[in-house]
């Protein structure tokens, strides 16, 4: 017997099986819908051996080189609304705040709290991390979240930008980001809407579910509910897509693999990635006549948009 995750109901329906269309992790998985609080996740166990080779194995390993390190910078403007730049839950931090990313990735978002005077600490599992902490004097852990190496009521601020969905258990997840969080302190996280018009549109073929490394699904009521029950509050839900996922979703489209192969576009380099004259020309003229723009645009301001944007306060 399954039931929700999030409201532990058991009213659920199949929406199929989705399977590994980025690095070939072979298998397929079964996709689940709350039919009571629209939460959407994989069915199945993910105990860590199964993390463990999901990610040591076939999600690639990034490659960095330490001069390419750039803090992000700020852009403003008819530009970077354009492309969706506020979809990111680093750029909801103020100034002077002491806030934790958690994912950091490499550290990008860490430079550009620390230009705006913030305390600033990282968690990230991937270890390319470490050489960028070294050299900035970053204050990072290396390895999956754990609250307990912070003191309660710590943080100012903590962000998962595209995190929260990676999780077999993101109550607990929750609960952790909100002990470390000063009372009145906010968490902004960043996670796919498969609610919206993109897994409507796109069908099986979305860009988003990205299994199995994505198996928790929010929809507004659902992240209410366990924001609830990690003692938090939903302060906003905003709906930001950043309009280059759309050009990524038209290619993966074109390049989409067979069940337990890699897709050329996502391996590194997109090794071997082909595609035709005509398909090349219309993504490139989607994009450069800002039509993937305007679409995102469009959708999200009538809530259909392909990224959630939360902001979850401690009361
Ligand atoms: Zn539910």
């Amino acid at each position: 017997m399954v039931n929700c995750p999030i409201c532990n109901s058991s009213a659920l329906t199949s929406c199929g099986e989705r399977y590994d269309d980025r690095y070939g992790y072979p298998g397929t998985f079964a996709l689940l819908k709350c039919s009571s609080c629209g939460h959407a996740f994989l069915r199945g166990e993910f105990p860590p051996e199964l993390l463990r080779d999901l990610y040591s194995n076939y999600y690639p390993r990034a490659t960095f080189d330490l001069e390419w390190y750039q803090p992000h910078e700020e852009k403003f403007g008819l530009k970077a609304w354009l492309a969706g730049e506020k979809s990111s839950a680093f750029h909801w931090v103020p100034r002077n705040v002491r806030v934790l990313d958690i994912g950091c990735g490499f550290g990008a978002s860490l430079g550009y709290h620390t230009a705006r005077g913030c305390d600033v600490y990282g968690v990230e599992a991937d270890e390319n991390i470490r050489r960028v902490a070294e050299k900035f004097g970053y204050k990072v852990y290396v390895g999956p979240f754990d609250d307990s190496k912070y003191e309660a009521e710590f943080f100012d601020y903590v962000t998962m930008d595209q995190v929260i969905e990676h999780v077999t258990d993101p109550l607990s997840t929750l609960r952790g980001v909100a002990r470390i969080l000063k009372s009145g302190g906010t968490a902004i996280l960043s996670t796919p809407n498969a609610g919206g018009w993109g897994a409507k549109f796109f069908g099986r073929h979305w860009i988003n579910w990205h299994a199995p490394y994505h198996m928790q699904f929010f929809s507004r009521r659902s992240m209410q509910l366990s924001a609830e029950q990690a003692g938090l509050v939903v302060a906003e839900a905003k709906m930001i897509t950043n309009s280059d996922w759309l050009r990524c979703q038209w290619i993966h489209l074109v390049s989409y693999p067979k069940l337990g192969e890699p897709s050329r576009f996502w391996l590194p380099n997109h090794d071997g990635m082909r595609m035709t004259f005509l398909q090349r020309r219309f993504i490139r003229a989607m994009h450069e006549m800002k039509i993937n723009h305007l679409l995102t645009r469009v959708f999200d301001s009538v809530g259909l948009g392909d990224n959630y944007v939360f902001a979850l306060k401690k009361q």
